[in-house]
């Protein structure tokens, strides 16, 4: 029997995942397709119930359902409790379990680059999923200090607030963005994570970047989750700068290989899931999340 997988999304835009993920499952000879299932609201608890049947290994869950799929599971991983978002679904004889895998992705792509999170002082620009998911990786790598700010400043406030009592010994704070020449001034970053839609490729906000560019220090790594075929703004003046850079496309690929391990049980294989990922974006002019 074919297996089914696919994306959970609304809309889905040019979203990747269907394409580097069946290049993982043709290059593993694994029967079974991944397929787009743009999905409006009224729909959505009969296409997760539909995931329990027996073809049907799971999903990938993206905006702007990571939150709202949770009550319609039999149950939680660790990882997705703390982040309050699933990204994730594994069928297991007909019960589903929430994963995220943002987590994982978003340190295996910083590790990619030699990047070790342990100590460092890091500003995280936005308060939606993905700055969630990234305020606990870096706080379960105990980062020194995480500081996050955001437009709309109270979500930022919120979440610092929502995960505070997992920050340990790391200095965790949000500041408007107005204060950030401020902070700035006191704490040098290390990292800077842009986890606002800011920068995507096909959307007005195409040529914006979240941090004017003489904020960004010139040691800095500056990590835009963003992906497309061409630097965001914040990347090319990170650049200019001097700072190192890094896009949103591993990331990408990398949160897609945790989640084929969960489907599967099997290594993802990387390298294909890689290619055929960078691939598809150089003709793609708009992108989604996962
Ligand atoms: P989300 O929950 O909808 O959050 C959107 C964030 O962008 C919020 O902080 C929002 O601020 C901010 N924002 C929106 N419009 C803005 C504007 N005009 N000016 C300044 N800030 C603005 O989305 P998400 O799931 O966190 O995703 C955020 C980005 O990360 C997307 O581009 C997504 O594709 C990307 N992403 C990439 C990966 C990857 O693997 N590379 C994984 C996950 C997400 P307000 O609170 O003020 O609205």
């Amino acid at each position: 029997m074919t297996k089914r997988l696919g994306v959970i999304g609304y809309p889905l835009g040019h979203s990747l995942s269907p394409v580097f993920q069946q290049a993982a499952l043709d290059a593993l000879g694994i029967d079974a397709r991944y397929e787009r299932w743009e999905t409006p609201p009224e729909r959505l608890p009969e296409v997760v119930a539909s995931l329990r049947q027996a073809d049907c290994l799971g999903a990938n869950v993206t905006v702007p359902y990571k939150e709202a799929v949770i009550p319609l599971l039999d149950e939680l991983e660790e990882v997705a409790r703390q982040a309050g978002a699933v990204n994730t679904i594994v069928n297991r004889g007909g019960r589903l379990s929430g994963h995220n895998t943002d987590v994982a992705g978003f340190l295996q792509a910083l590790h990619s680059v030699g990047f070790q999170p342990r100590g460092c002082a890091a500003l995280v620009l936005g308060a939606g999923g993905a700055a969630r998911a990234v305020v606990l990786a870096l706080l379960r790598e105990r980062a020194a200090w995480v500081t996050v700010t955001n437009r709309t400043y109270h979500r930022a406030f919120r979440l610092v607030e929502e995960l505070r009592p997992l920050a340990g010994r790391t200095v965790l704070t949000s500041i408007p963005m107005t204060f950030i020449a401020l902070h700035q001034a006191n704490i040098g970053w290390d990292l800077i994570v842009n986890c606002t839609v800011l920068g995507m490729p096909g959307t007005v906000d195409e040529n914006k970047s979240p941090l004017p560019a003489e904020f960004i220090p010139e040691d800095a790594l500056v990590f835009d989750l963003v992906y497309g075929p061409r630097p965001t703004k914040l990347l090319q003046d990170a650049a200019a700068r001097g700072a190192r850079t890094l896009d949103g496309l591993p990331m990408l690929v990398y949160q897609g290989a945790e989640s084929f391990r969960l489907w599967t049980g099997l290594e993802p294989p990387l390298e294909a899931m890689m290619q055929a990922a960078r691939q598809a974006l150089q003709p793609v002019g708009a992108q989604g999340g996962p």
